[in-house]
């Protein structure tokens, strides 16, 4: 399988160069040059690992990494991924809950998926530095996803002062060979300085940078699977193809669900939810995309105001035909946790509850034909500040992220500039000299 650039004006490339690449030479994005297909009946019952390496090798096929990958899919499908009912007096909804993992969110998946396949890209070529902006979850998945590693280390930036306290506990909790700087500037001066980077030949050749950012290839694809698991699962069970309702900000999520449904997964509509970030919805009713400057909400892993995942959807036939998709504002999720809460006792976190609410949204007839999956993304704890107050209760940490409480975390304190970041990057731990576990 090759992957050409949704720009059209980049050659063709195998799985590994598009992860090492991350963006297309041209601006573009990485999509399949072909349609695949995989044989879901013969998938049903397999677990996570195994689903994986079926669903994924014939975008690995004839590509360096093919052999590995089983166990690069053992790696990152290494923690349960349960399809629970939250409300018993309504087993039409189930929730995915993506957020067992070790940062309590779903970009796990993608950011362990994607450091096993650089790890081994390292390995075969001189050690590689992965650089990553975040403005909270990202980095903390990539970092952990990096901890160990023999030849591919992690440099991350985020904005001082602008992410949560336990954001930043867990950006500079990882060991070597993981490095956080914390930069006296906001996301954006973030961005910058990483672009900035890329864009320097010697540095880019120096320390082999790569991005793990979330047009990555490499992130997408392992996100169709738990999606077509969980579909194969209620299929079994009903008979009848779910509904995914899948919270999305980037369309991540929203195309992966896309992709998996063309590859044949027992997927019946997709609805994408958004909060208060009005482009994707306004693009939907009007069939104009007109991206605009990001608004905060609580959602605030979804506050994207460009979403830039949507020339992957843009290339698919009819795009606008491919889902449904429904705005969810603040006051909406809010009232929703507080009332599942009272309800139910179940808690969502901000993000997935605009998934709740998209179900709450549907016609009732439309909700009385199938089962529907909402795609539980992150673990309430990790937002107590906004859901304490609505349920009245404290959370109480999951063992992975009291792990994370338990743990020493520093980070190095750089002024924006390019130079500040070179000499960083020049003093950070390379990932060769991490002792073998
Ligand atoms: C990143 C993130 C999202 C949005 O993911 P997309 O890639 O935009 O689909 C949703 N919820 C949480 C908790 C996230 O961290």
């Amino acid at each position: 399988m090759k992957f050409v650039s949704t720009r059209g004006a980049s050659p063709a490339v195998s799985i590994s160069e598009a992860i090492r690449n991350g963006a297309a030479p041209d601006g573009g994005l990485y999509v399949p040059a072909h349609g695949a297909a995989a044989d879901f009946a013969a998938l049903d019952g397999d677990d996570l690992p195994s689903l994986a390496a079926s669903l994924l090798a014939p975008f690995f096929a004839g590509d360096r990494l093919a052999a590995d990958l089983p166990a690069i899919c053992a790696e990152a499908f290494d923690f349960p991924v349960p399809l629970v009912v939250p409300d018993p007096a309504d087993k039409r909804l189930r929730a995915l809950e993506l957020f067992h993992g070790p940062t309590g969110a779903f970009k796990d998946f993608g950011a362990r998926f994607l450091m096993a396949c650089f790890d081994r890209l390292g390995l075969e070529e001189a050690p590689l530095t992965v650089l990553a902006a975040t403005s909270g979850d990202t980095g903390g998945a990539v970092g952990c996803a990096a901890e160990g590693r023999r030849s591919v280390r992690a440099v991350i930036l985020f904005p001082r002062g602008r992410v949560s306290p336990f954001q930043r506990l867990q950006l500079g909790c990882w060991r070597e060979p993981v490095t956080a700087l914390e930069v006296e500037g906001d996301f954006d001066d973030c961005q910058r300085l990483v672009k900035a980077a890329f864009a320097d030949p010697a540095v880019a050749r120096r320390h082999r940078l790569s991005s793990a950012n979330s047009i990555n290839v490499g992130r997408l694809l392992p996100q169709m699977v738990y999606l077509a698991g969980a579909a194969l699962e209620v299929r079994r069970e009903t008979g009848v193809d779910p509904g995914l309702i899948v919270p999305t900000g980037n369309l991540g999520h929203g195309v992966a669900a896309l992709w998996a449904r063309a590859l044949g997964a027992p997927i019946g509509p997709v609805l994408a939810v958004t909060n208060a970030n009005r482009t994707l919805s306004e693009w939907h009713r009007s069939g104009a995309y007109e991206p605009r400057a990001s608004v905060a909400t609580i959602a605030n892993a979804m506050d994207v105001g460009a979403p830039s995942n949507f020339e992957r959807l843009a290339r698919l036939p009819d795009p606008r035909r491919q889902l449904d998709v429904e705005l969810v504002d603040d006051a909406a999720i809010k009232a929703r946790i507080e009332a599942e809460h009272r309800r139910t006792g179940y808690v969502w976190c901000p993000h997935s509850a605009t998934a709740a609410e998209g179900y709450a949204r549907l016609d009732p007839g439309r909700r009385e034909e199938r089962v529907w999956i909402a795609a539980a993304t992150a673990h309430p704890f990790k937002f107590a500040e906004d859901v304490e107050p609505l349920i009245g209760e404290k959370l109480a940490p999951p063992p992975a992220l009291a792990a994370i409480l338990d743990r020493p975390s520093t980070s190095r304190p750089i002024p924006a500039t390019l130079e500040a970041l070179v000499e960083a990057l020049a003093e950070a731990p390379a990932a060769a000299e991490v002792p073998a576990a």
